[in-house]
């Protein structure tokens, strides 16, 4: 039996002092946002509009469609530049550096290792099974007294595979601290999402980001969801305008057609079908495991050699090799039909 939550979490107690007292810089459209007839009010250009002007740093607009296609209420919203924004503030917001630490799993994203380090945080990692599956006590016994966070990915990068959502509720409900559960790919399994969990977890927050399913890459917008403790402080440290009216702009416009997102996951799932068809066929594939994300992790015999060959064929796969649990895995993003089809037409090659 899982023990209920305890709600003991208390984000005054896990915040790092200088961030609790933090006086937030309050910016010109801070203090003043309605309609007006000058605004001489940030020493900005009046010429060249809409450029000229200064970001809504609230990017209200944006949270409100955001609100409405995950139904989250504005107030338990926060978007960044990329969800490694979030991330990253996460980190400055509540580990002391040298002092505290955060765990993970591994393999996973490299991004928190990274912010850990920019942080100088450090991270106990515990390893997932041979299948990539979590094991939520040895996570819970890697706790320390300074963690102050556990990070989890699921769908996880780079093994593919959602984890088990009960090991991950069994985290989320015995640790005071913050849980993240890192939701990258989740347009890919939406039933596995937490979010409808949102209100019943002040500790949890869920990353998602436009850069995977909805296609926007380019435009570095991620978002993190949590409780309005945590995203007032999120909101509180970040800069005062991460968002571009640029990126507010066309991230607006690209999110009106949820319709066309929700086509080309049709169309990546049954190409990720077709693709992992193929891939067993070929001697040199050893396995290719349950994925339910965008892409493949596929353990093979040579792992260099393919990855080598297909860069010579300028076909651009991520290897994997190197990472433990993944020896001989490369890392295969689906694409469209025809970047698919040259792939396995360059594979075939070495039959
Ligand atoms: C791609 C990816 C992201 C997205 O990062 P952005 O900064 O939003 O582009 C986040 N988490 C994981 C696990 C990813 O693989």
């Amino acid at each position: 039996m899982t023990k209920k939550y305890c709600m003991s979490f208390d984000i005054n107690i896990l915040l790092r002092d200088n961030i609790r007292l933090l006086k937030p810089y309050s910016s010109a459209r801070d203090e003043f946002s309605g309609e007006a007839v000058a605004f001489l009010d940030a020493n900005e250009n009046p010429f060249n509009s809409p450029w000229n002007r200064y970001p809504d740093p609230r990017q209200v607009k944006l949270k409100t469609r955001v609100g409405e296609i995950k139904n989250v209420p504005v107030s338990k919203i926060f978007l960044g530049n990329g969800s490694d924004e979030p991330i990253d503030l996460l980190f400055r917001a509540f580990c002391e550096p040298g002092n505290d630490n955060v765990v993970s799993i591994h393999p996973t994203y490299g991004m928190y290792r990274v912010a850990a380090d920019t942080n100088n945080v450090a991270v106990n990692l515990v390893p997932l099974s041979a299948e990539f599956e979590l094991d939520a006590d040895a996570v819970l016994n890697a706790v320390t007294a300074n963690t102050k966070m556990i990070f989890l990915c699921s769908p996880n990068n780079p093994s593919g595979n959602a984890l088990d959502n009960r090991a991950m509720l069994r985290i989320i409900e015995n640790f005071n601290g913050i849980v993240v559960v890192d939701e990258a790919y989740i347009d890919f399994c939406p039933e596995k999402s937490f979010l409808p969990l949102l209100d019943q977890y002040p500790n949890l927050v869920i990353l998602q980001t436009f850069s995977k399913a909805w296609g926007m890459a380019g435009l570095r917008l991620g978002m993190a969801f949590a409780s309005e403790p945590i995203i007032d402080v999120l909101s509180r440290i970040k800069y005062p305008y991460n968002l571009s009216i640029l990126t507010q702009q066309k991230g607006l416009e690209l999110l009106a057609d949820e319709q066309k997102k929700l086509d080309w996951v049709a169309i990546i799932l049954k190409e990720r079908e077709k693709m992992i068809a193929n891939l067993n066929k070929y001697p040199f594939v050893v396995k290719v495991y349950p994925t339910d994300a965008n892409f493949v992790l596929a353990k093979t015999h040579d792992p260099r050699g393919i990855y080598q060959f297909l860069v010579d064929e300028k076909i651009i796969v991520r290897d994997r090799s190197s990472i433990a649990l993944c020896e001989g895995c490369l890392r295969i993003s689906i694409g469209s039909p025809a970047e698919n089809a040259t792939l396995i037409e360059a594979l075939d090659e070495l039959i």
